[in-house]
């Protein structure tokens, strides 16, 4: 025991693990080798030890390189966060701040006004919330204005986004009732119109954020919907998810709707996620009229929803950053985006160049996050050909950092568009230097 607990391979996972975890692990794989009558190696054990503990390692939250190409990957964290987010909670969590006290009254204050102006700046509308993530949002919005009445919707935007969100059962859980109207491909303003009652309580637009549904289509655009329901005095929600702040032409894909799309339309409400497109941390922002908002702020469920300083000092330094282009580069997101093939190219030479077998190959990233799910980004990857590609794949998950490429056609790529310049030396080293990577 003591000498399995000395050994510097384990002593390793100290770090990672804490000690008592590692301590855990060894007497269990000792309890099984004596229960199992014969004495086995010391090596034996070892090799038992190192397993349970790189296992038990994978499931700690730990660092990955995304070499898919997906930019904003919900699995994977979604998108990183720009330094200068990272700096603003530190330096707004390392001591105590103004959260919920008015510094000018010296009295208490709020700490959802906190990023409301920057909000309000970045998109325009007259107001502002933040709570814990966009299904959040949205069940607050549902909660406030439409428990035990009816939330128009067409049946082509009943989505579901992954990760258990469907917004059917949204909509139920709030106690909402949904009154679909269209059909699958197909929806008109009659449609919308025809399903008014006193019951009415919104007309919701959802944003078909990772799916399309093309041929012989109809939809109701923003502003024709906002315009019905002006004339008929009810209140229209548009629930974008990608939280787009900016016009994707500027970075040569097609225009995709925007928060500011929405609000120019007369959308009332208009919820988005903060670690999407945005580019920053977990968070659900609804912006819109100052009316609607207010009636939200007095929602007493809004304190089941409210988020953290931290979540707040990183999505406000966030916002500040898409005040303009230049500044815009510092979000990971973006820069991703705007990295030109000629700089991908330049370092995937670098690649090849320390790598034995390694190819420059075209390669297509995607924006992920709910957004332009059909719509290719030009990339470029770094080819393997390894007689198993999967098994490489699955040895390069194990490492630290763990490396997530792409196995395609018998190929692994790692697509250099998600991997950050300062990652590229770790990544070589890793292809280089891992002694069993090309006997994979
Ligand atoms: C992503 C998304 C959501 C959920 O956002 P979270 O921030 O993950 O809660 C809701 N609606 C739409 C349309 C989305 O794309």
């Amino acid at each position: 025991m003591h000498r399995l607990l000395e050994d510097p391979a384990v002593v390793e996972f100290e770090a990672k693990l804490g000690r008592g975890a590692v301590k855990r692990a060894v007497e269990q794989v000792l309890y099984r080798a004596r229960a199992s009558g014969e004495p086995p190696t010391y090596e034996a054990v070892l090799t038992a030890v190192l397993a349970r503990l790189g296992d038990a390692a994978l499931q700690e939250l730990t660092p990955v390189i995304n070499a898919t190409g997906i930019i904003a990957h919900t699995n994977l964290g979604r998108v990183p966060l720009a330094h200068d987010a990272l700096s603003a909670v530190e330096r707004l969590s390392h001591g105590y701040s103004n959260l919920e006290y008015d510094l000018a009254a010296g009295e208490r204050g709020s700490r959802y006004d906190r990023v409301t102006d920057v909000l309000c700046e970045v998109t325009g509308a007259p107001d502002a919330l933040v709570v814990n993530n966009c299904a959040a949002a949205v069940l607050l919005v549902l909660d406030t204005f439409a428990k035990g009445r009816e939330v128009v919707v067409a049946r082509s935007q009943l989505v579901e986004i992954g990760g258990g969100f469907r917004l059917p059962d949204v909509l139920e859980r709030s106690g909402a009732v949904l009154r679909e109207v269209g059909t699958t491909n197909r929806v008109y303003s009659s449609d919308y119109e025809a399903a008014l009652c006193a019951r009415t309580a919104l007309l919701l637009r959802t944003h078909p954020s990772n799916y399309r549904i093309e041929g012989f289509v109809n939809e109701v655009g923003g502003a024709e919907l906002a315009a019905l329901g002006r004339r008929a005095g009810v209140a229209v929600v548009e629930d974008l998810g990608n939280g787009l702040l900016v016009d994707l032409a500027e970075y040569g894909l097609p225009h995709e709707r925007t928060v500011q799309d929405c609000l120019a339309d007369g959308i009332e409400l208009v919820t988005f996620s903060g670690d999407k497109l945005l580019g920053g941390p977990q968070a659900g922002a609804i912006v819109g009229e100052s009316r609607a908002i207010a009636r939200l702020r007095a929602n007493p469920l809004l304190r089941a929803l409210r988020v953290d300083k931290m979540t707040l000092a990183a999505l406000a330094a966030t916002l500040h950053l898409h005040c303009d282009r230049t500044s815009r580069a510092r979000i990971p997101f973006y820069r991703m985006l705007a990295t030109s093939l000629d700089e991908l190219r330049e370092r995937a030479r670098a690649y090849v160049a320390a790598v034995p077998g390694a190819a420059i190959v075209d390669s297509d990233a995607y924006v992920g996050g709910g957004a332009l799910p059909q719509m290719p980004i030009a990339s470029i990857a770094v080819a393997l050909s390894p007689e198993r590609p999967d098994v490489l794949a699955a040895r390069l998950r194990r490492d630290t950092p763990a490396i997530v490429g792409r196995v395609d056609a018998g190929r692994l790529l790692f697509d250099l568009r998600t991997v950050a310049p300062e990652e590229d030396d770790t990544v070589i080293a890793t292809l280089t230097w891992a002694p069993d990577v090309f006997e994979a």
